[in-house]
């Protein structure tokens, strides 16, 4: 059975948050020096975390993202990855991941049947990684997406967030790069999700600015047609290479939007921009019947009206989202805890 919300759209993808804990500090993500942590005791069991998509599925969910925080922390998460890649339902399970662990991480993942993976990468200068992220471990990073295609994933993705003044000079460095390891870069647009407390106009790249620069360096750029209602609008260079563009800031694609999210603690989330959720945890611990929290994850889909990032973009004098002041107080508010 699949349903429809107050916009017609359907629920097709679920993104699992599976911890709220990053090891990188990205100054678009996580720019303070603290953070108020989930409790440890209300972080779902990946066996939780596998009954409530099985409950997804039965609503018309058929793809799953794993994410956080960074999901390689998680202990195990293979073991999730492997209880998950066994549902027939399931056609489509991919992770995203910043690479830190990933070198060790990459075989045991494909061995547990992970199909598909992206790799968080927004620079290729050791110094710049170390300032944008707080941690100098670019070489890991690299040595990660080496040691996932020698796992024998393809079709990698690079996730690239450009910043003015920050890597905006590195989009022709970031699609050869990609170009020599075989993965699809796309280029996302600096959002003023929960977690960017520093996010100012001034610093978004657009979508038009990236492909103007673009231009300028490898000439006409074709769009690719597709109809999906993937995040990503692709392009195509001269030579053949494709690239993507996630232009959630200039060009939100609210309308098309089939994603709902579930935080590691089990709270579900309707929009990147939500800014509250529904507790699954407590009826999922307290033994509420697999009808009961069906229904309430139809009701909460079949209410959902979001458009947040098109509301955001109709707001005059744009700052950062959520203040700092408030995120101190609910960790749900933050990106890192809702998964990217
Ligand atoms: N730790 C993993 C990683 O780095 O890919 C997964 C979680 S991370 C929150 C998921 C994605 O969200 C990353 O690609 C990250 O760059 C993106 N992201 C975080 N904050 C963002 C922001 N303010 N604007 C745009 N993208 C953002």
């Amino acid at each position: 059975m699949s349903i429809v919300d107050a916009l017609n759209r359907p629920l097709r993808s679920l993104r699992l948050s599976v911890t709220d804990r990053c090891n990188l500090r990205c100054h678009y993500c996580m720019p303070e020096d603290e953070y108020l942590w989930l409790p440890r005791e209300d972080v779902l069991t990946f066996e939780e975390t596998a009954r409530l998509a099985d409950l997804f599925a039965e609503v018309g969910v058929d793809r799953i993202r794993l994410t956080g925080g960074e999901p390689l922390l998680r202990r195990d998460v293979p073991e999730l990855v492997r209880l998950l890649a066994a549902r027939p339902w399931l056609r489509d399970l991919a992770l995203t991941t910043n690479g830190v662990l990933l070198a060790d991480a990459a075989p045991e993942l494909k061995r547990a049947g992970l199909h598909r993976l992206t790799v968080s990468l927004d620079t290729l200068r050791r110094d710049r990684f170390q300032r944008l992220t707080r941690m100098d471990v670019l070489d890991r990073v690299l040595a990660g997406i080496d040691a996932a295609r020698r796992a024998g994933f393809t079709g990698l993705k690079l996730d690239t967030v450009v910043t003015r003044g920050d890597n905006d000079d590195e989009l022709v460095d970031l699609i050869e790069y990609g170009r020599e390891i075989d993965a699809e870069v796309r280029f996302i647009e600096y959002m003023d999700v929960g977690g960017a407390t520093r996010w100012r106009p001034e610093a978004v790249v657009s979508r038009a600015d990236m492909l103007a620069r673009l231009t300028d360096r490898y000439g006409p750029i074709a769009p690719v047609a597709e109809t999906s209602s993937a995040p990503a609008e692709r392009f195509r260079l001269a030579d053949g290479r494709t690239f993507g563009i996630i232009a959630s800031t200039t060009q939100p694609f609210c309308r098309t939007c089939d994603r709902a999210r579930l935080t590691a603690d089990g709270v579900l989330l309707l929009c990147l921009y939500a800014q509250h959720g529904t507790d699954l945890r407590r009826p999922l611990r307290a033994g509420a019947s697999h009808e009961t929290l069906l229904r309430v994850i139809q009701a909460v889909w079949a209410s959902r009206a979001d458009r947040g990032a098109e509301e955001r973009r109709a707001v005059r004098d744009r700052g950062a989202f959520i203040p700092v002041s408030v995120l101190k107080r609910d960790a749900h508010l933050e990106m890192h805890t809702r998964g990217g």
